[in-house]
């Protein structure tokens, strides 16, 4: 075994800004780029393996080929050949959705899935830029769906002045968002179970409204 480079997995987005690239010294000219996938296991997105004599297998080959020496022990005997987790950068020009995301409990019983933690690392950030993690006040579920209502969800979360070197851990259950300017590195659990609080576009609120305040009314959420 020797340490893997992986071949780039960038994602335009409508809200990807610039920085990417050039943080990666890739020769592309792609524009809004918000996601680099860094290593993915996510099918359809897997990472290739760009040295060595492993070149050209992808993050499931090599889970298959190596098993626990790759992975740990614990956690090949927990998740087996499927690689648990997924590491993107995130670089975000607009703000992001606001999110929320089942733990193991409920995506078991609904996704028959694991949870999805998450965790930030801050990479760089644009002045002003925040990154929006819980609430700033106890709520109500019956408060909570009347601010998803009328557009005032926003203001009770907790929105937080970023630098480069900050560390966020998301734990399944809790509200979060990137802010416009952000810079991140996100580790997370390697499944996709995600319900949006502020979806992006007014079009899909309309259309996610009573799905989503009726699921993460039932949602643990934490502070
Ligand atoms: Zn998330």
């Amino acid at each position: 075994m020797y340490p893997l480079k992986f071949e780039p997995i960038l994602k335009q987005t409508l809200w990807g800004g610039d920085k990417i690239i050039p943080f990666k010294h890739l020769n592309d000219t792609l524009a809004n780029v918000g996601e680099s996938w860094e290593v993915s296991a996510v099918e359809g997105s897997e990472s290739i393996v760009a040295n060595g004599a492993d070149k050209g297998l992808t993050l499931p080959d090599m889970v298959r080929k190596y098993k626990e020496d790759l992975v740990g022990e614990a956690n090949y005997a927990r998740f087996g050949n499927k690689f648990p987790l997924l590491i993107k950068f995130i670089d975000a020009k607009l703000d992001l959705s606001i999110q929320v995301h089942p733990g193991d409990e409920l995506a078991k019983k609904r996704h028959n899935s694991f949870g999805k933690n998450e965790m930030w690392y801050v990479i760089a950030a644009d002045q002003g830029a925040k990154l929006i993690s819980g609430f700033a006040e106890q709520i109500t579920p019956k408060e909570y769906k009347e601010r998803v209502y009328n557009g005032t969800f926003a203001d009770v979360l907790q929105t937080c002045a970023i630098k480069p070197g900050d560390v966020f851990y998301v734990p399944a259950g809790r509200v979060h968002g990137i802010g416009a300017g952000a810079f991140v590195a996100e580790r997370m659990v390697n499944q996709e179970n995600c319900i949006q609080a502020r979806p992006l576009m007014p079009l899909i609120l309309q259309m996610c409204r009573t799905i989503f305040v009726r699921s993460t009314s039932r949602c643990r959420m934490n502070r």
